[in-house]
């Protein structure tokens, strides 16, 4: 068999690995879109490298939109065959992509209004929430450590590796003639030691790995002490400086990282008695999710629902849906504690509250997970004095602080960790995707020091007979 490098090879965007067998069954791994680069994205997300007509199966490792956001344009572009992912998977897609759908639209909209004055024709956005909802007829999901077979020639099982709710490393077993081929493509990897889900599980003795390396050069501080780091940065916000609280966070995964957290700070009596707002109709949809897949939280947190019933409910917790309701935040004068997406601050109502709050000296902005170089979040975390929102300048007299051990990804010690339950020497080839090329190279090196060999740094739409 044959793999295509198709995506996320130089970057940590875009996750798109095509096996073809001898048979010529094409199986696409994962069908990320590119984000973060403006413009170029669009002509990169179009380009897909390959015919969506010849595929014949997708199997998603996962629902972020890096790795599945252009799955409505290849079913729009003609993919017929089956999905493959996770229940929780599946059902974190059906809200995702659909909100994918929803900004394509508006941002092509907004797009088009510059190109009229230009006197240009418009242009159709890479797929609207419609594809988006027409593509979900096609998902077809598959509980973790379940073997399926999808066909005489290959099978798979999805491992949990607790990066977000419904992630699976997929594992394929695929024949050729007499022989049996082993190939375990990670996905993302998690951390160790997290409050909702397991640890990343080990996966069975693999012929080749094609794994991540987000964080292949970094260390993360410990979990052990997230929440008594953020308790102290509450207290200071709302208790000693008496102002707002505003939390940039991803609406899936980090956004219930947080509420859990601060209800288990609640029930220490640990928590200053202030509101605190959930604004982001994706992460109310996708607490729903998360409340509905219970079965895939660790032991820590079944134990809690057995005690608590609703680990994402407590007292002065409210969800808020309505823009009408999100707006009337702008007049809530009382300290308050107001999470809200989009995480890097790009997008999202988050950016409506920064724009009415970074100018107040008593408002603190915590950032809790990762921020691309250039978006608003990062510029806002290096300390810029001056920053522009919605085309308009402010100074940023907010307090600004982080908290990065919230993180989805590993760092380089934990992905070792997860790889190290494989008989190193057994390895044919170790891939290494999702990630800078300079952290590519360290995480290579780290990996080598740590005794594994046969590693391969792939290019861009590089092919490997396997
Ligand atoms: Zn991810």
């Amino acid at each position: 068999m044959k793999i295509s490098f198709l995506g996320a090879t130089q970057e940590v965007t875009g996750s798109k690995f095509l096996i073809t067998t001898v048979k010529g069954t094409k199986i696409l791994l994962d069908c990320g879109m590119y984000q973060g680069k403006g413009l170029e994205t669009d002509a990169m997300n179009r380009d897909l490298g390959f015919d969506p007509t010849e595929i014949d199966y997708l199997i998603l490792s996962h629902s972020h939109i890096d790795h599945s956001g252009l799955i409505p344009y290849i079913c729009k572009e003609g993919f017929r065959g089956t999905i493959f992912c996770t229940p929780a998977a599946c059902d974190l897609c059906g809200i995702m992509l659909a909100d994918s759908g929803k900004i394509q639209e508006a941002d092509t909209m907004q797009f088009n209004k510059k190109r009229e004055k230009e006197n240009l024709p418009p242009v159709k956005p890479i797929y609207t929430m419609r594809d988006a909802m027409n593509s979900m007829r096609q998902f077809v999901s598959v509980p973790f450590d379940h073997p399926y077979r999808i066909n005489s020639e290959f099978s798979i099982r999805f491992i949990d590796t607790g990066h977000m709710l419904g992630s699976g490393a997929i594992y394929m077993t695929v024949k050729e003639g007499r022989k049996t081929k082993t190939l375990c493509y990670t996905g993302d990897i998690g951390r160790y030691n997290k409050k909702i889900l397991p640890d990343p599980k080990a996966f069975p003795q693999a012929d080749y790995i094609i794994t991540e390396s987000t964080y292949g050069d970094r260390l993360h501080t410990s979990l052990d002490f997230a929440e008594e780091e953020l308790m102290l940065i509450v207290k200071d916000a709302v208790a000693q400086r008496k102002g707002k609280l505003i939390i940039p966070a991803f609406a899936i995964g980090r956004t219930q990282d947080v509420v859990y957290a601060l209800h288990r700070l609640k029930g220490k009596n640990n928590l200053p008695d202030v509101d605190i707002f959930v604004d982001s109709p994706l992460a109310v949809s996708a607490t729903d999710i998360f409340r509905k897949h219970a079965e895939n939280f660790n032991e820590g947190m079944q134990k809690f629902i057995d005690d608590h019933d609703d680990p994402f409910g407590f007292e002065k917790l409210h969800y808020v849906r309505t823009v009408e309701d999100s707006k009337r935040l702008n007049t809530h004068n009382r300290p308050c504690v107001i999470i809200s997406a989009s995480g890097m601050m790009e997008a999202g109502r988050v950016k409506h509250h920064l724009a009415n709050n970074i100018e107040n000296p008593s408002t603190t902005i915590l950032s809790v997970g990762y921020c691309a170089p250039n978006t608003l979040g990062a510029k806002i975390l290096r300390g810029d004095k001056k920053v522009s929102i919605f085309g308009v300048s402010n100074q940023v007299r907010a307090t600004v602080k982080s908290l990065e051990a919230f993180s989805g990804h590993g760092d380089y010690e934990e992905m070792i960790r997860y790889l190290s339950c494989q008989n190193k020497s057994k390895i044919k080839q170790l891939f290494l995707v999702h990630g800078e090329d300079e952290v590519r190279r360290n995480y290579s090196r780290h990996l080598c020091d740590a005794g594994f060999n046969n590693i391969h740094i792939p290019m861009f739409r590089e092919e490997v007979e396997l």
